[in-house]
């Protein structure tokens, strides 16, 4: 069997996820809009699950960090303080030719010469800075006072609401605050399918501190967000850690780590963890006239905490779960036959599906009662997929496509019919190997709940 190339992988990729329902373009009726995409029916599960167990790591288990969910749109002000409105920019170059719009750093070098990478061309204009945030109005009048943006990011509700978060939690330090939400950039030049998209989702973390405490917590986060990625079955030799050198890093920082993945069309950043120092509450307590300071009982000293933030993006990841997880192997058909089978290998833990429920044949009342009835069983605590359609074979490919890590067939051994030792057994058929074992229903719940959580 051939391998695919890269960029082959990825179009088959893109292709599974419109065709299976992971991801579409967003309004794709009307010829859609660059950088936006929808979640379908499997794409919005995988979406959750991950946020999920981000939430679960980050928040439920652990003492030290509380959650909050702060609005999207936010006073102009926020953003005036936060640097955003000033300098949240890129540089953009026009190409004369095609007029092509690029970002300064996608500009390809030949011989020397600057050329746009869409034509070719070399007549380009000077980078200016061209801000990424949205702008829009807040309420009835479309002027400068009644100006704000869609947010960049989801951090700065996080530092705006320090002291009310503060106030209730009564977390001493150092402790974090976390959030999951939207984000809107308007880049220069979305690509790579929903890599860098227009609108997307963060999970970020502020974990405040110690000015002393800063560097080590910076490692502290960087090792604990590795093991997050292989906790949802990312490999570890795909990932990267790149330092940011001190001329790419924002100025107020003192380190700053990028966790890269190799997608196949490059080695891309999926999350940055950043020490922050001061910057942002210092920032905010000058524009408010608040003080976001932190009392220390022990000490009796009142100062502002220091931030180590790993700011991690939803679609970036849930796109590094599909690419890590798509594989094609040999596997026989129905008269024995190898053929080429699509496999999702995702995490259980992570998989849209979590297992397929299947009557042997669709017209035998009793295989389709049961069945229905081990469905209800399982629906509780896990998403189940029941279908009665086609050869017991096709079912299972189609559950392998998207990832489904357990199939469960009810056969006439389950009624009983053959040896009555296996009445009420049912064959549980793991996804990777194809391996089947006979399984007591009774014992199924605990079984897969085991494996998936
Ligand atoms: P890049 O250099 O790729 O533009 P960034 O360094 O500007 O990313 P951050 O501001 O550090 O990104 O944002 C934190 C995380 O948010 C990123 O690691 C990424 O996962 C996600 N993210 C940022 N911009 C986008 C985007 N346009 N589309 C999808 N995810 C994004």
């Amino acid at each position: 069997m051939s391998v695919p190339s890269d960029s082959q992988r990825m179009e088959k990729i893109v292709s599974l996820c419109k065709r299976r329902g992971f991801i579409f373009q967003s309004s794709e009726i009307y010829g859609g809009l660059n950088g936006l995409w929808d979640y379908g029916p499997l794409g919005v599960e995988l979406k959750r699950n991950l946020k999920n167990y981000w939430w679960r790591v980050m928040v439920h288990e652990r003492d030290d960090v509380v959650g909050m969910d702060g609005s999207i749109l936010m006073n102009r002000a926020v953003w005036k303080a936060s640097g955003h409105e000033d300098t949240f920019t890129d540089p953009m170059v026009d190409c004369r030719s095609c007029k092509a719009r690029l970002r300064a750093d996608q500009i390809v070098e030949k011989k020397g010469a600057k050329q746009c990478p869409v034509c070719g061309g070399k007549d380009l204009t000077e980078p200016r800075s061209f801000n990424l945030m949205f702008k829009t109005y807040v309420g009835a009048t479309e002027d400068e006072s009644s100006v704000t943006y869609l947010r960049p990011e989801t951090a700065q509700a996080i530092f705006a609401q320090f002291k009310n978060v503060l106030d209730v939690s009564r977390k001493k330090l150092p402790f974090g605050i976390a959030q999951i939400g939207k984000a809107f950039r308007n880049e220069i030049n979305p690509r790579n399918f929903t890599f860098r998209s227009r609108e997307f989702e963060q999970m970020e973390l502020e974990y405040f501190c110690r000015a002393e405490e800063g560097i080590k917590l910076l490692e502290y986060w960087k090792e604990e967000r590795l093991k997050f990625y292989g906790n949802i079955g990312i490999a570890r030799d795909k990932l990267h850690v790149l330092t940011v050198p001190d001329e790419e890093r924002a100025f107020y920082s003192k380190g700053t780590y990028d966790i890269e993945y190799d997608f196949p069309f490059g080695r891309q950043e999926l999350e940055g963890v950043a020490y922050r120092t001061d910057y942002d509450l210092s920032q905010h307590q000058k524009a408010s006239g608040k003080s976001l300071e932190y009392f220390d009982e022990e000490t009796k000293q009142k100062f502002l905490p220091h931030v180590v933030e790993p700011s991690a993006g939803v679609d970036r990841t849930v796109l590094a779960l599909i690419c890590e997880a798509y594989s094609e192997d040999q596997a026989p058909d129905e008269k024995g036959k190898m053929e080429t089978r699509v496999v999702l290998r995702f995490h259980p833990r992570l998989a849209p599906i979590k297992c397929g429920v299947f009557p042997l044949l669709k017209n035998n009342e009793q295989l389709v009662a049961k069945a229905k009835q081990i469905a209800d069983l399982l629906r509780p605590h896990m998403f189940v997929f029941y279908d009665e359609g086609g050869a017991i074979g096709r079912r299972y490919r189609r559950q392998d496509e998207i990832g489904t890590p357990f199939g469960i067939t009810v056969d006439f051994e389950t009624l009983g019919e053959k040896d009555s030792a296996l009445c009420d057994t049912v064959t549980v058929r793991e996804r990777d190997s194809m391996k089947q074992e006979r399984v007591a229903i009774k014992d199924l719940a605990n079984l897969l709940v085991a494996q998936i959580s």
